[in-house]
């Protein structure tokens, strides 16, 4: 097909009036020496790791991947009385690296509430003016409190290891370097003080319920745990200080848990001797549970509960788990317990979805607990890959918010006087979806959450919102708050509008999404909230949900049960999309920019053309004279702007081109007669410029407001951008006068600044 071009004919601007396309200012400046290439849209070489045989440039594992295990046998006691805790473990360790390893790294998590701790010491502190007197006291008079590990003894077959402490991490010497392909199998004995969690927001430990002299356990990270040896880290054995969370490797489990004969627990892994430890009632309830799959069926009620605090049992009674293919271990015992579970189908196996909580809390978690376990599984599901464990369990303890292999402690109790307000509500069931959550990401798609908090926590409260948003639509009921009904699940994060606040904020208290966690400023604005509210935009408005949804999907499969980088992330999304994000990556993950785009200007044309004496008449308006005499211009049409005093009653509605006739008789070239037939001739030309003040490129997304009120929404490709991020100008042929302008009309970019969106006529 050859066809005229319309580049032949010369169109000429003239722009004697206050506006133009001198907006087109470049990043080149001619008096500077020179630069080096700052172009928001090159490719991330020097941020990204070089692909190797263990992690491939299209984001998947090499083929030389490995992954070390560590399996665990472990004993454990726990002393209700003196609130202490015993074990005994029997760690096998395995070398599938490549490498000799001279020496292992066991991680000792609660050394960091040891007497000698440097956790508190690192932070600056000061004084307000005003001082609430249980804050001051527990800031400044802290209650010491010696948490830490007492290693009892470190052996293998019997004979002492040699081991040096350092603070959070144990090295332990091996007596010979453990070859590719071996493993090495040694004991530790251990003990510790559990602390009240509620008093200093610890992870793990007891609350203490006054009325009953009652505990309510959840025990996590309470075990020697082997460190990850991998090729991106070596030994991953940054100290734990609080705020950056875990590293494990996968493994399987052997866990022996003794408690009072009166509690109820459960914990990682399948229950070993079910008929030991459950009454006969709770064995038929359990079966009865099994056939549930829309409503929870209890297994210890209430009265029942309600007894056992009373009794104080001091016999015990030892439950036994097996977990395999898992990352870690924790466990929730109390005699105060209720117990509630329901079956889901997740694709063609059944789960068992549960939930543990004090009397305290069971207005609210008889009816949201489990259901919300059980919704969770579904979606994250369909999202990443079938859920593979056997159960999910959420367990109600006082404001917590954590998560392990198959079980999560969670906040959300009604007040004293049994009132539940709508933050509670609501607020329940978004972290029963974000704790269960937690599964896919980092349990099973086991990212480092000592390196990077955004890689679970970001990807998992994304999955969160989109989960939340499902579940106000299964249970409406959750909706109905006291004064209104909402019209959908308040999630908290996920809209961009929620994250504009913390980008346009002070940019000393903001750091990039890629910063390890203990130096991020406000690390729930930054892992979770920007993390989430960049990946709903890349699915809502960048990607597309198709496109997005195969991809992060790729990914999740890709690395379920391994351990993944960023890069690993970055690149997997681009891979399977063949969507370029290179830009979005940069922009959102490795710097503090943000969005702000707006319109700059609009200036209106005609056209004219020298054949006609009304063109010549309004040329000569501009002090043209005779452009038919110049070759250069003679075939040309001439665009004159109306926004120029010079332009004044000019009558120019309804035909723009009307001055233009060899434009109209060269259109009847290029087009065929019934192909003009089809063409609506436009009326209106403008030239619209749209800055970017922000640092943050952007698809342009504007929408266009018509005289007759009509309006439509043009999508521009976020390559608008590429050869100038400060403006771009758009020249416009529109059918319809132009009356209104508005970028981001749906706020979905987080764009900053909405002062500069709109140009009304
Ligand atoms: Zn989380």
């Amino acid at each position: 097909m050859q066809k005229k071009n319309f580049l032949n004919l010369f169109i000429i601007f003239l722009t004697l009036g206050q506006m133009g396309f001198a907006q087109q200012k470049s990043f080149y400046n001619k008096d500077e020496e020179g630069h080096t290439n700052q172009n928001k849209f090159r490719q991330l070489y020097d941020e990204f790791a070089t692909p190797n045989i263990y992690r491939t440039a299209s984001g998947a594992p090499g083929h030389a991947y490995y992954q070390n295990t560590a399996d665990y046998v472990m004993d454990i006691t726990l002393d209700d009385e003196k609130a202490e805790i015993y074990g005994e473990e029997t760690i096998t360790y395995t070398n599938n690296s490549p490498d000799q390893l001279r020496y292992l790294w066991v991680q000792l998590d609660q050394n960091v509430r040891s007497k000698d701790s440097k956790a508190h010491d690192r932070n600056s502190s000061s004084f307000a003016p005003i001082t609430k007197v249980e804050s001051f006291a527990s800031q400044h008079m802290p209650k010491e409190f010696d948490g830490g590990f007492n290693i009892e003894y470190v052996k293998q077959n019997g004979q002492d290891l040699d081991y040096i402490i350092n603070f959070t991490m144990m090295r332990v010497e091996l007596p010979e370097p453990l070859k590719s392909g071996e493993s090495f199998e040694f004991s530790i004995k251990w003990n510790y003080k559990l602390i009240d969690h509620t008093i200093n927001n610890d992870r793990s430990g007891y609350e203490y319920f006054e009325k009953d002299d009652n505990r309510a356990y959840v025990i996590a990270q309470f075990f020697p745990r082997m460190a990850v040896y991998n090729d991106k880290e070596g030994w991953q054995n940054y100290q734990f200080w609080g705020a950056g969370e875990y590293a494990l490797p996968f493994g399987n489990y052997d866990v022996k848990i003794t408690v009072p004969s009166d509690h109820i627990m459960d914990a990682t892994g399948e229950l070993q001797n079910r008929k030991k430890v459950f009454s006969r009632t709770m064995m038929e309830r359990f079966e009865e549970a099994k056939k549930s799959f829309d409503e929870p069926v209890v297994i210890v009620n209430e009265e029942e509960a309600i007894d056992a605090e009373k009794n104080m049992s001091r016999r015990t009674k030892t439950w036994e788990y097996k977990a395999e293919n898992v990352r870690d271990f924790a466990f929730a015992s109390s005699r105060k317990f209720i117990w509630d579970m329901m079956n889901v189908k997740i694709g063609d196996k059944e789960v068992m979805a549960a939930s543990l909580y004090p009397k305290e809390g069971k207005a609210l978690w008889e009816k949201w607990g489990t259901r919300a376990v059980a919704s969770t599984l579904k979606t994250f599901s369909k999202h990443t890959f079938d859920y593979p464990y056997h159960k999910a369990v959420a367990v109600h303890a006082k404001d917590q918010g954590m998560e392990y292999p198959m079980i999560s402690w969670n906040h959300g109790r009604p007040d004293e006087n049994g009132n539940i307000s709508d933050k509670v509500r609501t607020g329940m069931v978004s972290v029963i979806i974000h704790e269960t959550g937690h599964n896919f990401f980092p349990m099973i798609v086991n990212s480092d959450e000592r390196q990077w908090g955004w890689m679970d926590e970001g990807l998992n409260t994304f999955l969160q919102y989109l989960t939340e948003q499902n579940f106000g639509k299964e249970y409406p009921e959750i909706l109905k708050g006291k004064k209104q009904t909402l019209d959908k699940f308040p999630s908290r994060r996920g809209e961009p509008s929620k994250i504009v606040n913390y980008m346009k904020g002070d940019q000393e208290d903001i750091v990039p999404i890629m910063t390890n966690p203990e130096n991020v400023k406000q690390l729930g604005n930054n892992a979770y909230g920007k993390t989430t509210t960049a990946l709903n935009i890349l699915r809502e408005t960048v990607m597309g949900p198709e496109l997005f949804d195969y991809a992060f999907k790729e990914y999740a499969q890709r690395w379920m049960f391994k351990h993944p980088t960023p890069e690993d992330f970055f690149r997997t999304m681009e891979d399977a999309s063949g969507v370029d994000l290179d830009w979005f990556w940069r922009g959102w993950f490795y710097t503090t920019d943000y969005v702000d785009i707006g319109v700059e200007s609009v200036s209106r044309y005609v056209l004219t053309s020298t054949p006609t004496e009304e063109g010549k008449a309004l040329l000569k308006r501009f002090g043209i004279r005779n452009p038919d005499k110049n070759p250069k211009t003679k075939n040309s049409v001439y665009l004159i702007d109306l926004d120029s005093d010079k332009s004044k009653n000019l009558k120019t509605e309804g035909n723009p081109f009307k001055n233009a006739p060899n434009l109209q008789e060269y259109l009847k070239e290029y087009y065929s007669e019934d192909e003009m037939k089809e063409i609506e001739m436009p009326k209106f030309i403008y030239e619209v410029t749209f800055n970017k003040p922000g640092g943050l490129v952007m698809p342009l997304i504007v929408k266009y407001t018509y005289a007759d009120e009509t309006s439509e929404i043009k999508r521009y490709p976020v390559q608008v951008w590429r050869k100038n991020d400060k403006a771009v100008t758009k020249a416009i042929l529109s059918l319809k006068e132009i009356v209104k302008i508005e970028i981001d009309p749906k706020a979905e970019t987080a764009d900053v600044n909405l002062e500069n969106n709109v140009w009304t006529k």
